[in-house]
């Protein structure tokens, strides 16, 4: 979800409450499903055939976002990813639906793993990671960071670019990055040379940034944002920049500067954007400030940066779905990171 830390416009009170209503109601599934039911409560996942069909919407020319000249990062695999995890339905944090996209998403991340988020008993992480090289080994990581659990209301929120899309962004960017650092070590063999010094690099799925069942959206900081928590509270002194990707992938994609996401990190993002070519999906501009899973990383004083479009229309409602997203603008987001993290490992 992510939700502004500023006060509620009046105009949107109203949807304030029937969204209080509909989370009750969820919650009330939620506290059926726990009581025994596994995911029985949960509402009927969308068929193949509307994915495929929304799948294809995804693909649709979308003008308003600029085209990358860099063709490191699979925009299709990457929807596919995000198809992928959709075609669960609804998977909030501690169903089997969730359990079960977990399982796919270890197997693809470098050196992938699990880790338990404290506090939250049956609430896992998951964690890739690309090891450091030479002088890398004493500095700081560098995170790549979405959610991958869905919200609890309205009942049948799929959660495509929340954050369906940021999960397969962290994903497919890991494999891109990937693919990079072999041809760079190929390469140093070749001419005779060692490998390049490189940071460490870790790619993060947080589980519980929604809020559990009767939690309160004006508590969002305490009440979600669990896996980042934990996860800054273990590891926050071993960490040197983070990025979290959240609403990256909706058609017309803009990113200005979330509120609160460090200035000069920010700047460092931007211009990876500006070598890839999609410099104006991101936007020399601040927007609103959003409670989200970098929240508990600068609080312990790391820089981190929160990458979201405000302005997606269809955020935290039945229509945040597959045919909602377009493929060049997670693209966009996608060689974005992958250019960041390459000059992010030799700083
Ligand atoms: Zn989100």
């Amino acid at each position: 979800m992510a939700v502004p830390s500023r006060r509620v416009p009046s105009r949107l009170r109203l949807a304030t409450v029937v969204a209080g209503l509909l989370a009750l109601l969820g919650a009330v599934a939620a506290i059926a499903m726990a009581g025994g039911g596994g995911d029985d409560a949960l509402p009927v996942p969308p068929t193949a055939a509307v994915l495929e069909r929304e799948a294809a919407a995804a693909r649709r020319p979308d003008p308003a976002v600029p085209e990358a000249r860099t063709r490191r990062f699979d925009a299709a695999a990457a929807l596919r990813l995000v198809r992928d995890q959709v075609a669960e339905g609804q998977r909030p944090s501690g169903s089997e639906r969730l359990a079960r996209v977990r399982a796919r998403l270890v197997r693809r991340l470098p050196l992938g793993r699990t880790e338990p988020v404290a506090g939250h008993p049956g609430l896992r992480n998951v964690v890739g990671r690309m090891p450091a090289r030479g002088s890398g080994r004493g500095r700081p990581a560098i995170v790549l960071a979405a959610h991958y659990d869905t919200q609890l209301a309205p009942r049948g929120f799929v959660g495509a670019n929340d954050s369906a899309a940021g999960t397969a962004v962290v994903v497919e960017a890991a494999r891109a990055l990937l693919a990079a650092d072999r041809r760079e070590r190929r390469r140093a063999a070749r001419d005779g040379e060692p490998a390049p010094s490189r940071r460490e690099v870790r790619f993060v799925l947080l589980d519980g940034e929604e809020l559990p069942p009767g939690g309160s959206e004006a508590r969002f900081e305490q009440d979600g944002l669990r896996g980042s928590t934990a996860y800054a509270a273990a590891h926050a002194g071993q960490l040197g920049a983070v990025a979290v990707v959240d609403y990256v992938a909706g058609r017309g994609l803009r990113l200005p500067r979330e509120g609160q996401s460090d200035p000069a990190l920010w700047r460092r993002v931007r211009a990876a954007a500006a070598r890839v070519g999609v410099a104006r999906a991101f936007p020399d501009a601040t927007g609103p400030t959003i409670i989200d899973d970098h929240v508990p990383f600068l609080r312990r004083g790391v820089p981190a940066v929160d990458l979201i479009d405000w302005s997606y229309p269809y955020k935290q409602g039945l229509d945040d779905r597959l045919r909602r997203l377009s493929e060049r603008a997670i693209d966009a987001t996608g060689e974005t990171m992958v250019d960041w993290l390459i000059a992010e490992r030799r700083r």
